[in-house]
């Protein structure tokens, strides 16, 4: 453990040696380095000592909780006994073949294969070259774009940064790159009312049509694919409105476009299901995961193969050619090893199921305490992901000026009092998603603390004359 002047001395450090991820380099070098120190169940301390309640669960991630020696066990178990070896030219290990069996059953019907990587961002990657190769063994070799939805985050790497639609990622990289397009997000508090639609269904509507229109102005022969997070996390958290999925289907069969469903937040059990694809009755050919299926203790991600596209690349490999892709630790038994102990403690404990019982009153209890205040416009969920959006005025939806940060200053103002939230990059929605674990009175907490952060911000706000 490491406190006060050693915990300033790695703030110090950090400064000096360390480029962090989406991370002002002015806000590291002036505020300096949150830096963490330990965790247990749904709490993380700092170096100085202070603990922090965690309701964003790291990155959507960390589902199990913190400190679960179970996983830890796995892991040096396994290391131990094989800590590595790779899973190119037909060699293999227990814990990853054991963890795609596992994965087959859990995962909605129809999936074949279990392709690994170790992060969203390259499975991402992965999932748009299966449909680029899937196409070119077809003998379709022009059909490659693949259609994704402003504000969509799929990852950072070079496809799938171009597949994201958060214009941050894209912005002084030069991305997107060509093989992607984008269509509307479904965002039906913000948007349905500027397009006409008072209910769910006709916004669904709405939205199929556009995605068939840009099917169709670029013509469907160029189109592989469309991908799609089954709930959006980093872009809002947008549950999809009702239809929106069965509407989105038929245009994709018509004009045959495979559909890759990017699970990495919502797979194993975020939404109170295993899959967000069994909730809303999506039948993807590509699921995407990573995030849960390790719960963060390592890095893990997994594509599962449709039947589809499985049966393209298994009748193409009859002579002999590979799919020349994969990574150094695709299969990663270590990993694996984490990611099975991590499945044992989801189905033992019935985690899954503790999210679907208890988002109900996760939600109406969060909706009692915000959804009276002046700046709360909308409180939306699927199981244990929610999304609060703050609103300069509540009959209008006008949202304040980005400048002003409002929601940065809000999760600024809930670390003030010990309670971590995120405040999403590309509006002021505060996004919560607490471990599976996370306790009634965690929960009452994480309220209360946001609301608390809200009147203070609201009352700055009004000394300010911005409101
Ligand atoms: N897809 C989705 C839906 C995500 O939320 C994320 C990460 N937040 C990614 C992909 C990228 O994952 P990673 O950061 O592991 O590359």
């Amino acid at each position: 453990m490491v406190a006060g002047a050693d915990g300033q001395a790695l703030v110090a450090l950090d400064r000096e040696t360390q480029f962090h991820p989406f991370t002002a380099i002015a806000d590291q070098q002036g505020n300096g380095a949150l830096v963490m120190a330990r965790a247990s169940g749904s709490s993380i301390t700092d170096v100085s000592g202070k603990t922090y309640l965690d309701g964003a669960a790291g990155l959507w991630c960390v589902n199990v909780g913190y400190g679960r020696a179970e996983i830890s066990d796995a892991i040096h178990r396994q290391s131990l006994e094989l800590p590595y070896f790779h899973s190119f030219n037909t060699v293999a290990n227990e814990p990853s073949i054991r963890l795609s069996e596992r994965l087959l059953k859990l995962a909605p019907d129809g999936m074949r294969r279990v392709f690994y990587g170790q992060s969203g961002s390259d499975a991402n990657d992965t999932a748009v070259k299966m449909l680029w190769s899937y196409n070119m063994l077809r003998g379709k070799p022009e059909k490659r774009k693949i259609i994704s939805r402003s504000y969509a985050y799929h990852g950072v790497t070079a496809a799938a940064g171009s597949l994201s639609g958060i214009p941050m990622v894209h912005q002084n990289f030069g991305l997107p790159l060509d093989f992607a397009r984008h269509v509307s997000r479904p965002d039906f508090y913000r948007d349905a009312p500027a397009r006409d639609c008072a209910t769910e269904e006709s916004y669904s509507a709405f939205l199929a049509q556009e995605l068939e229109e840009t099917i169709l102005t670029e013509e469907a022969d160029t189109v592989a694919g469309f991908i799609a997070e089954p709930v959006m996390g980093t872009g809002g958290v947008l549950p999809p409105p009702a239809g929106y999925f069965e509407a989105i289907a038929k245009v994709l069969d018509k004009h045959d476009v495979r559909l890759v469903a990017d699970e990495v937040i919502t797979g194993f059990g975020r939404v109170g299901a295993w899959f967000a694809s069994e909730l809303y009755g999506i039948e993807p050919d590509l699921i995407v995961t990573a995030k849960g299926l390790t719960s963060g203790y390592l890095p893990l991600s997994a594509v599962l193969v449709g039947e589809r596209i499985w049966s393209v690349f298994e009748e193409a490999s009859r002579d002999g050619r590979p799919f020349a892709h994969g990574f150094t630790y695709s299969g990663h038994p270590t990993c694996a090893a984490a990611a099975l102990a991590n499945l044992d403690i989801l189905e033992r404990e019935k985690l899954v199921e503790r999210v679907a019982a208890m988002a109900p009153s996760f939600r109406s209890y969060f909706a009692e305490t915000l959804l009276n205040l002046r700046l709360v416009g909308d409180v939306r969920s699927a199981g244990f992901m929610m999304g609060v959006e703050l609103v300069a005025d509540r009959a209008t939806k006008a949202a304040f000026p980005a400048s002003l940060k409002v929601a940065g200053r809000v999760a600024l103002s809930a670390r003030r009092r010990g309670v971590l939230v995120r405040a999403l990059p590309n509006s002021d929605v505060i996004a919560l998603s607490p471990p599976f674990v996370v306790t009634e009175a965690e929960l009452s907490r994480l309220a209360e603390t946001l609301r608390d952060a809200i009147d203070e911000v609201t009352a700055d706000l009004v000394r300010e004359e911005h409101l």
